[in-house]
């Protein structure tokens, strides 16, 4: 019997560097086993020293990959079956919520870089008085939210909703700020349909990697 997990890491070993037809876009979750496009499924690889399993969000680390859904439950199966190990070849003792909060952290470092990629485009509206005249524009694709957000924050979401546009709570002001050298920030909204979308798609593996017992890393946090 072929191990499904050693099938999807000589699968990626072999696909590393070209892109072939759309069948080899697909791959096989390790946690769950079903598949799904690669492009939405989580990489690991073995690496560092000492070795170790390594997520590799954005595809760029060469060699021996495995792919995992990048929500919790798949990545507690991976690591407590055995699989992610198989796959790898690598024997580490090592933790699910480790791996997810690992895999957390590259998908928050995206969304920052998805923001400024927005920015340098001049792609995105930064504030409230900004937001309110790109919505009145209907240029407006996500509208993000920070947590802490008061005054107008309610209008401007439904604003946004009216529009057929998601709206995600994430960070919070002081956060936003930061990205964007300001004491503060509560709202800005992503102008691009491919920006906004990729942003929704990690923020939603921010959400789905957190331990079912931890608040700590949801990205629609109540306040
Ligand atoms: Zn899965």
């Amino acid at each position: 019997m072929l191990d499904p997990g050693h099938q999807a890491g000589r699968e990626e070993a072999q696909g590393a560097g070209h892109e072939a037809g759309a069948e080899s876009a697909v791959r096989s979750c390790v946690g769950c086993r079903k598949t799904d496009a690669r492009d939405v499924l989580l990489r690991f690889v073995a690496a560092g020293e000492p070795l170790g399993f390594v997520p590799d969000v954005r595809r760029k680390y060469p060699g021996r990959g495995v792919s995992v859904h990048p929500r919790y439950r798949c990545v507690e199966a991976a690591v407590r079956t055995g699989a992610l190990r198989r796959a790898l070849d690598v024997s580490v003792e090592t933790s699910a919520v480790e791996l997810a909060q690992l895999a957390s952290g590259q998908y928050l470092r995206r969304v920052e870089g998805l923001i400024q990629s927005a920015r340098r485009a001049r792609l995105i509206a930064v504030g409230t008085e900004a937001v309110r005249d790109a919505l009145a524009a209907r240029r407006v694709q996500l509208l993000l939210v920070a947590s802490d957000a008061e005054g107008s924050r309610g209008d401007l979401q439904r604003a946004a909703e009216r529009l057929g546009r998601s709206c995600l709570v994430w960070n919070d002001k002081d956060g936003l700020g930061r990205l964007f050298g300001r004491l503060t920030l509560s709202v800005l909204a992503i102008l691009d349909t491919g920006i906004a979308d990729e942003l929704r798609q990690a923020l939603q593996c921010v959400a789905e990697l957190a331990p079912p017992s931890s608040p700590g890393l949801s990205a629609a946090e109540e306040s």
